[in-house]
Formats: structure tokens, C-alpha cells, sequence
């Protein structure tokens, strides 16, 4: 296995450090537009999504403290991975 450098950006949130770099990925089949996770990130704090064209989408990606919360709060499991923000190169929703 290859060992990759990553820079790694520390975000502080809720008297925790988190470390920065990976958004949620959307399966846009499963996501129904309720809005959940999209209330959720804005009530905790970095407000990371938005729902557009009916999905939730990933607008803030610089934003992300990478804590996961929106994948606890989504009913279809249309997020459930967090993978490596590259805009070069997004990731495949599953
Ligand atoms: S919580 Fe899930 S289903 Fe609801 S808008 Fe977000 S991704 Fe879509």
C-alpha cells in the first residue's frame, strides 16, 4: 500500500478537534429532499449543504469539519461516507 501526504487542517467545533478534508458523499437516487441533514449542519454550526435541483447537495465544501452529523440525520441512508474533498477528482456516490 502506498503511503499518501495529506495536509491536515484542524477544525474546532463543540470543544472538539476535528480534522478536515472529507465531505459526505450523496447518493442522489436515495436522497428524498427532506432537508434533514441540511437543517442540521446549518443548526451545529458550518452549514455545509443546501438542496438544489431536489437533492441535497455539498455547496460549502471548504466549510466541512468532517463530523458526520449529516449522516446520522439522513432517513435513506443517502449519506453514509465521507470521503476525501478533491474537486479534481469528487468521488462516485455509491
Ligand atoms: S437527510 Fe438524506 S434524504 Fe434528506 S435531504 Fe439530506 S441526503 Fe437527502
Amino acid at each position: 500500500m502506498a503511503n499518501k501526504e495529506y495536509k491536515t487542517e484542524i477544525a474546532e467545533a463543540y470543544g472538539r478537534e476535528f480534522i478536515k478534508g472529507n465531505i459526505p458523499e450523496i447518493n442522489e437516487l436515495r436522497c428524498m429532499a427532506c432537508g434533514n441533514c441540511v437543517a442540521l449542519c446549518k443548526k451545529l454550526g458550518p452549514n455545509v449543504l443546501e438542496i438544489k435541483d431536489n437533492v441535497a447537495k455539498v455547496v460549502r465544501p471548504e466549510d466541512c469539519i468532517s463530523d458526520a452529523a449529516c449522516l446520522v440525520s439522513c432517513p435513506t441512508k443517502a449519506m453514509f461516507l465521507m470521503s476525501k474533498h478533491d474537486p479534481e477528482n469528487p468521488p462516485t456516490s455509491v
